[in-house]
This record gives structure tokens, C-alpha cells and sequence, in this order.
């Protein structure tokens, strides 16, 4: 497929992307997920080389999770107001907490992700393990969610 490569090993992987998941990772530690034990962590590398993470949130009420992506992205917009993101990564604890999981992110996640890249006029590049611990890289967030809704869909 276009635009998406594919790594068989994290060794593949080049020394930025590496560091992200090595974060995304410790990241995911921070997860509150009593209910799901699904543990995840994502990384974001700004333009002037700012780190920002984030952890999957979970709460008693299920809808009002949230996914470790999003709240990478709203950190990075809130506290980073202007700044481009480069790279994300995206990890996924198993229940054992000895493995990553495939994470794939969902389909809400793609399409905050994407209306980041059109704020910031710029793609960014999204990294997600996969199974078999391959791992994905896609050059574009949007990439991810053809046809996507977004403010286009909104003009009369
Ligand atoms: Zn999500």
C-alpha cells in the first residue's frame, strides 16, 4: 500500500522512531485501564524535538475513555500551541504485561489525527505495532482514514 511501510523488526526501525516507541512504551505504564487491561502508550515528537506522551484513560462510565493518541495530541496542542508534530508512535500492552499487543488506532483516534495534520498544514508520520511484531509506519495520518469527514464536509 501506499504511503505505509512495513518494519519485520524494531531494529529496522530508524534511531527517531525507536525513541518514540521506547517511550510510547513507558508511556503506557502510566494507562488507567481496570476494565479493558488494555494498556496503552503513545509518543509525539514535536518540531523543535519536544516530547509529549500520553496514556489511555479508562473510566467506570465507558464511553468517557480516552485513548492515549488523543490525549498525546490535545497535551501537545494545549500546552505546544503552534509547534508541528513530526512522528507519533502508538503502543499496546497484552494483559500479561510482558508483550506488545497489535495497536491499531481507532477510528476516532484517525480522525483527530487527521484534522491535526490539516491544522498544522503538514502530514505527520504515525507508527503502529502490528501483528506478528511487525510494526507500520505511514508517511500521512490521513492516510488512514480515506474520505475522511473533516471541515470541508461542513460548508453549505
Ligand atoms: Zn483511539
Amino acid at each position: 500500500m501506499k504511503g505505509f511501510e512495513t518494519f519485520k523488526s524494531l531494529d529496522e526501525l530508524d534511531t527517531e522512531s525507536k525513541y518514540l516507541i521506547h517511550k510510547a512504551k513507558e508511556a503506557a505504564h502510566h494507562a488507567y485501564a481496570p476494565y479493558s487491561k488494555f494498556h496503552v502508550g503513545a509518543a509525539l515528537i514535536l518540531d523543535d524535538g519536544t516530547l509529549v506522551t500520553g496514556s489511555n484513560q479508562e473510566n467506570a462510565s465507558y464511553p468517557l475513555c480516552m485513548c492515549a493518541e488523543r490525549i498525546a495530541l490535545y497535551v501537545a496542542a494545549t500546552q505546544h500551541g503552534g509547534k508541528r508534530i513530526m512522528k507519533i508512535a502508538i503502543v499496546a500492552h497484552k494483559k500479561n504485561h510482558k508483550e506488545l499487543s497489535a495497536a491499531a488506532s481507532c477510528g476516532a483516534c484517525r480522525q483527530v489525527m487527521a484534522e491535526f495534520e490539516e491544522r498544522q498544514n503538514k502530514p505527520f508520520e504515525v507508527i503502529m505495532h502490528h501483528t506478528d511484531n511487525q510494526w507500520i509506519k505511514c508517511a500521512s495520518a490521513s492516510s488512514l482514514l480515506p474520505y475522511a469527514f473533516n471541515k470541508e464536509s461542513l460548508k453549505e
